[in-house]
């Protein structure tokens, strides 16, 4: 199989920082820059306007809700999923491979091979900057490797553990907040304890990390989305990287869960490229500490792509000695299928500027509708991701709830508030994740119409001191 050539060296870390929009909010958020946008529309802040007016606001987006209403859609912005049209760029996958063997001349449609196939993981050690060796290519979920690392440490320990993380009094993991939801659910269900820590545009705020890691040894690690989080969008700093790598800690065990879930789904030209934990933490002489993940669910097919492992060699001895218990070998009839649809490193970025021609109009059209309809009226800001997935929506705090309920009255799906933070809580009400990949551009317009009126009635409500009518 062709080697393919380097990504683009002359791209830095972190050059898709996100910037935020929509002036700041009444009570605004410390954690996000913000910049001005002009509205085409009245934009006059609502701390400006007299009760009064705030009445009047209300009353005419109440009209225009009832509208949205009497039209019956049944609209959807939760999840992050891709749209048709972007599953339908892989649709060649349903005819390959077109061989049944490696190129080794392995019969891929046999047992064996756990570590997956070498011409895939050459392929994404390329794209992730790790070595093939430090790599592994396995089943169609990152989740579902997310989960067994956990439950490993838990019942077995990791290389560098004194004991079972389950022998331990209690086990605490670092959340940077807004995240993954599904992130803390996992930690949730297996006992795990959630700190949070806030984002900021350079990723996890790196000062409250080493901090909270150095007090407290049942701190035994940390989530980290590092390039175009879910949701905000930010792109981990080569700085914030390097100070996460070489922290002192008080678990001699510490993880760094770095589930770079989104490291080649760029939104513009300007491609963020993520740090090199592994390097890094090597650098440091602490070479266990990270966990890398990553897969194509969101590439190719996202309930039939392959996803991927890099740690130490250590750590992936140990990771596949746990696997090899349950496992005779991954399913390599799709790891060949997709060695072959990309042929190299430069063919899945190809196909993700295919993606890109998809997504950029949707996440410009929410920007559009937000911009014309809440900027300068100081009750929300956003971010305008340069990749991922997310638009990530902070509303005047105490109006979250209020707005997803408003949404969900006319005819709108929004992710739940506070799904964002752990035990779906957010403290100040004032989150919340856009997902608009999946629905076409035409229904995309009238959900954010839908989203900007219940955000200027929820704020309208709550400044006012009206309680809810609808
Ligand atoms: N990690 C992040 C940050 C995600 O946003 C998602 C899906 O939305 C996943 C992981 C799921 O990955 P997979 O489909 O490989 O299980």
């Amino acid at each position: 199989m062709q080697r393919a050539g380097t990504p683009d060296s002359s791209v830095g870390v972190n050059q898709g920082t996100t910037v935020r929009h929509g002036g700041p909010l009444l009570r605004t958020h410390a954690r996000w820059k913000t910049a001005r946008v002009t509205s085409s529309t009245d934009a006059s802040p609502l701390s400006d306007l007299s009760t009064e007016e705030l009445r009047a606001l209300a009353t005419a987006q109440r009209d225009a809700h009832a509208a949205h209403r009497a039209k019956g859609a049944t609209l959807d912005l939760t999840r992050g999923k891709p749209s048709a049209a972007q599953l339908d760029l892989s649709d060649a996958l349903l005819r390959l491979p077109t061989t049944t063997t490696d190129r080794s001349g392995t019969d891929v449609r046999n047992y064996g091979g756990l570590r997956g196939l070498v011409e895939l993981r050459e392929i994404f050690a390329e794209l992730l900057r790790v070595d093939t060796e430090q790599l592994i290519a396995g089943g169609n979920s990152s989740l579902t490797i997310m989960r067994d690392v956990l439950v490993d440490l838990l019942l077995f320990g990791g290389v560098d553990s004194p004991r079972p993380w389950s022998q331990e009094e209690k086990v605490t993991f670092i959340c940077p907040v807004p995240g993954y939801d599904r992130h803390f659910g996992l930690l949730a269900e297996l006992g795990i304890e959630m700190v949070t820590v806030p984002m900021t545009d350079d990723g996890p705020d790196a000062e409250a990390v080493a901090r909270i890691a150095a007090e407290d040894p049942s701190v035994k690690g940390m989530w980290i989305v590092p390039t175009y989080a879910n949701p905000t969008g930010a792109v981990c700093s080569q700085e914030v990287a390097d100070r996460l790598a070489s922290m002192p800690t008080a678990a001699p065990d510490f993880k760094i869960f770095w589930d770079n879930a989104y490291a080649v789904h760029h939104l513009s030209e300007q491609e963020a490229k993520s740090a090199d934990i592994i390097s890094l933490t090597s650098a440091s002489e602490h070479p266990h500490r990270p966990f890398v993940f990553a897969s194509t669910s969101k590439i190719t097919y996202a309930g039939g792509g392959v996803a991927f492992l890099a740690s130490s060699s250590e750590q992936i001895e140990w990771y596949l000695a746990h696997l090899g218990k349950g496992s005779i070998g991954p399913d390599k009839v799709n790891h060949l299928r997709h060695a072959e649809f990309f042929g190299d490193a430069e063919g899945v970025l190809a196909h993700m500027r295919r993606h890109r021609e998809i997504l950029a109009p949707k996440f410009a059209e929410v920007e559009r509708v937000l911009g014309e309809r809440l900027g300068g009226r100081g009750v929300a800001t956003w971010n305008s991701p340069t990749g991922g997935y997310f638009v990530n929506l902070d509303v005047l705090p105490g109006t979250a709830s209020r707005v997803v309920a408003l949404a969900k009255e006319a005819g709108l799906s929004l992710t739940p508030a506070g799904a964002s933070f752990p035990y779906g809580k957010d403290p100040q009400d004032t989150n919340i994740r856009l997902a608009p990949t999946m629905p076409p551009l035409s229904e995309l317009t009238e959900a954010m119409e839908i989203v900007a009126t219940c955000v200027l009635l929820a704020a309208a409500e709550k400044l006012s001191g009206d309680t809810a009518k609808e």
